[in-house]
């Protein structure tokens, strides 16, 4: 076995050097399936992200100026360092997540592919010659990064939401200032190590850990960092675009999804049964794309439903660490009473639980994979996302009905739907009012394609050529007198 603690770290990183919180305060960080202390992180506030902004922009120009090549050799080996710890790190990612392993591992591969899309990517950032109205005249459009980069991230994927910050910043010059989740802080910390090792510049990748509304209040008011970068929760996303409004940054924002997962009566169901297992209960339901509403025509509902009860009653609950678990703790006990919460809201309004339904007896904060049959509109998950193991699965009748009922709601992140109907497949790219949308696919998130939402999903893209925007300034320049 790898040894998790290689690339563990339990200090800040700031101008190049691991420093603690300046009054020496420390936050405990716990395994959520053994609720072991597995380390100390600083509980930092708003000096020491003052310092880390101060060193990020100190060493912008330079980095900035840096041959393109140059930095891109960076990424490389960045990607070459991610891959070659694979192990020890996703090993960490699980004792300080809960996810089971083969999907730490997993993650850390996608944080790679990500740093390799964007070194190539890099290589296209190009500007525009345009043609002027009148002669003697250039118009010229050019491409410059932001400067420095404040990213705060989620605890659910702690390794790669970073990474698809890290690269496009990184491989058009950016520097960083990053928050990782204090649930889950030392896959981000692991971040600043490797850099470390592959000789990124001081102060080019910084990070702090403690206490996230002084770290994210320093962030939001200094004007020296022109971009903040967020994952998280809808209502710290709107916290920090109102903050963000003093000084004219830049925002990105990927929050909150409350994902339709919609079964048309003529779909290949088995194939919806593999989508929506995946696409449901992969990271124990906590993803902003994981499926939150499952909507069934009601030729094929007790037919799927009766699938779907099979399916999830043979996921394995249980540590992360041990072969064959598929379904790890939740990252809390908040987020296991939420998920509680739910289930006992829609059995009050006439839910039927047809498998789990209740916390496991492992004990801790487990909760057992879930179906619930007969969700109605009026039950809270219809609205909220309920980031656990719990599959509502709605009855409808009509096309129109299905659609109506995905688009109700204030999120506009993912979507999926399953059918053999082209032409059904054309209108529901017309009519889901989504970011995304999954047509006979449960897994869609990938390196090449823009990743996030409408509504009160977010703002910008991550991924794909459109992902490396964010960190760019277009300029324009006019050459007159030709
Ligand atoms: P989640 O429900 O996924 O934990 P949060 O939005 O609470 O979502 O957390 C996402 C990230 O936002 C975490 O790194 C967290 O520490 C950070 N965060 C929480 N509150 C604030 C805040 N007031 N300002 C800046 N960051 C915050």
């Amino acid at each position: 076995m790898a040894d998790w603690k290689n690339w563990m770290r339990e200090a800040n990183y700031i101008a190049g050097a691991w420093v603690g919180a300046d009054d020496g305060a420390t936050l405990d960080v716990t395994n959520p399936a053994t609720g072991e202390v597995i380390g100390q992180i600083p509980k930092s506030g708003h000096s020491e992200t003052m310092r880390a902004i101060d060193a990020a922009h100190a060493a912008f120009p330079a980095f900035a100026a840096m041959d393109l090549m140059g930095r891109l050799a960076l990424l490389w080996k960045l990607h070459d360092a991610l891959m070659d710890n694979q192990d020890s790190l996703a090993e960490l990612l699980t004792r300080e997540m809960g996810k089971p392993l083969a999907e730490a591992k997993g993650e850390i591969a996608i944080g790679a592919q990500y740093l390799r899309w964007y070194a190539e990517e890099a290589r296209r950032v190009k500007g525009e010659i345009v043609p002027a109205g009148v002669n003697g005249r250039r118009i010229l459009v050019t491409k410059h990064p932001v400067g420095v980069v404040g990213m705060i991230t989620p605890w659910n994927f702690p390794s790669s939401m970073l990474a698809r910050k890290l690269a496009p910043a990184l491989a058009v010059g950016c520097t960083v200032v990053a928050k990782p989740s204090e649930e889950t802080p030392y896959s981000g910390l692991a971040w600043a190590a490797l850099a470390e090792d592959v000789g990124y510049p001081k102060g080019v990748i910084n990070i702090v850990t403690g206490d996230a509304p002084a770290i994210g209040g320093a962030m939001m008011a200094r004007p020296e960092l022109r971009k903040v970068t967020f994952t998280g929760s809808t209502n710290v996303g709107k916290l920090l675009i109102r903050q963000s409004a003093d000084t004219v940054k830049k925002v990105s924002m990927e929050l909150g999804g409350n994902a339709p997962f919609i079964v048309f009566d003529d779909a290949d169901l088995d194939r919806a049964i593999d989508g929506v297992m995946a696409s449901k209960f992969r990271n124990s339901g906590q993803t902003c794309v994981c499926a939150n509403r499952v909507f069934v025509q009601a030729g094929v509902h007790d037919e799927f439903v009766a699938k779907l009860v099979e399916k999830t009653r043979a996921l394995k609950l249980g540590n992360g660490m041990d072969a064959g678990v598929t379904q790890g703790p939740l990252i809390n006990q908040a987020a296991l009473k939420k998920v509680e919460g739910f289930v006992e809201d829609a059995k009050a309004k006439g839910a039927t639980v047809a498998t789990g339904g209740m916390r496991d007896q492992l004990g801790g904060t487990f909760f057992q994979p879930t179906v619930l049959t007969g969700a109605k509109a009026d039950m809270e998950f219809a609205q909220e996302e309920i980031f656990g193991p719990v599959a509502p699965v709605f009855k409808f009748e009509t096309d129109q009905d299905g659609i109506d009922m995905a688009n109700n709601t204030r999120f506009g992140l993912a979507a999926y739907a399953y059918t053999s109907d082209l032409a059904r497949a054309m209108r529901l790219d017309r009519d889901l009012q989504y970011g995304m949308v999954g047509i006979n696919s449960g897994m869609i998130t990938t390196v090449e394609a823009p990743f996030g939402g409408v509504k009160e999903s977010g703002l910008g893209k991550e991924g794909g050529s459109q992902g490396v925007e964010d960190y760019l300034d277009t300029k324009y320049v006019c050459i007159d007198g030709l």
